[in-house]
């Protein structure tokens, strides 16, 4: 595996890698775990060139306390990307990102002011920076994201329309562990107690879709995933929506989409976890 921190290195190893086939592109934040893996293991069987990113970008925190207590674990990183045949790790600083400040403004319209949007004022479009210059550097084939940040799916879907860029999006299922609980970096900064009781996120939105179908007014189903989460001790909602999958948009009634998406952010203590399933 080379590990590049340059943009000027990168973009000589990426010529060269087209020349030979397909370039699969998987961002990260580091601290992998094996939902990362899953997204590479995509991009290794779908192209000859797998390139990783690990880049925690501080344009996208809005909560400056949130990027100094994200979890860095480099050298396992290294390690589990080479165990994962990745060809190119692609760690660049700070300052050869943003050599200068960037103040470009996007707008994603609706699809940002619900949820991460409305709850992170500026987190979309920190990553739409970053992306769009992480995209510039390695200009691949096809980029991986997760399912697991549904939202930023949608959003770089559409920066990427509006941009016409010639990357093919490709969405990857979300990784859980055996009690259901989707794989995440903030997990790492859970207590042994709090990683326990984690699992219930992902139970009490399959228990809200049979409480749905029962009655199609999704206030009460709202209510009820409330009391679920709020009765354990340190644990307290965000959100809870169910929104058509497609525009986002929170909808009242089970009937007004077709498509339909319930996503979920939880405070556990001081750390917040996202989760979606289709609803
Ligand atoms: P992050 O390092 O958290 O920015 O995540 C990098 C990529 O991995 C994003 O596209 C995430 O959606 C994806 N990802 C993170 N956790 C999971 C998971 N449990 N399952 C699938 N993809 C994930």
């Amino acid at each position: 595996m080379n590990i590049i921190r340059k943009v000027s290195d990168l973009k000589i190893e990426i010529a060269a890698a087209k020349e030979r086939g397909s370039v699969g592109f998987v961002p990260t934040m580091g601290a992998l775990h094996n939902g990362h893996l899953s997204l590479v293991e995509r991009a290794r069987k779908e192209n000859d060139c797998v390139v990783v990113s690990l880049f925690v970008n501080p344009t996208q925190f809005n909560d400056k306390s949130d990027l100094s207590s994200y979890p860095r674990t480099e050298d396992k990183d290294i390690a589990m990307l080479q165990s994962a045949e990745c060809d190119i790790l692609f760690m660049p600083s700070v300052e050869e990102v943003y050599p200068q400040a960037d103040n470009r403004k996007f707008n994603f319209g609706t699809l940002e002011s619900v949820m991460e949007g409305a709850q992170r004022p500026g987190h979309f479009n920190g990553v739409a920076q970053v992306v769009s210059k992480l995209f510039d550097f390695a200009t691949p084939t096809r980029a991986y994201f997760g399912e697991k940040d549904f939202q930023q799916l949608a959003i770089i879907r559409k920066m990427s329309s509006d941009l016409k860029l010639d990357i093919e999006i490709i969405g990857c299922e979300i990784f859980r562990d055996d009690r259901g609980l989707a794989l995440s970096s903030r997990n790492m900064l859970l207590s042994d107690e709090q990683l326990e009781v984690a699992p219930i996120i992902y139970r009490t939105m399959i228990e809200a879709s049979k409480v749905a179908a029962w009655s199609p007014d999704l206030e009460h189903t709202k209510e009820w995933v409330k009391e679920q989460i709020e009765c354990i001790q340190g644990f307290k909602i965000d959100y809870f929506e169910v929104v058509d999958a497609n525009t986002l948009q929170p909808i009242a009634l089970l009937e007004d989409a077709t498509e339909r998406r319930a996503c979920i952010a939880v405070k556990v203590g001081n750390i917040r976890l996202i989760d979606n399933i289709t609803f």
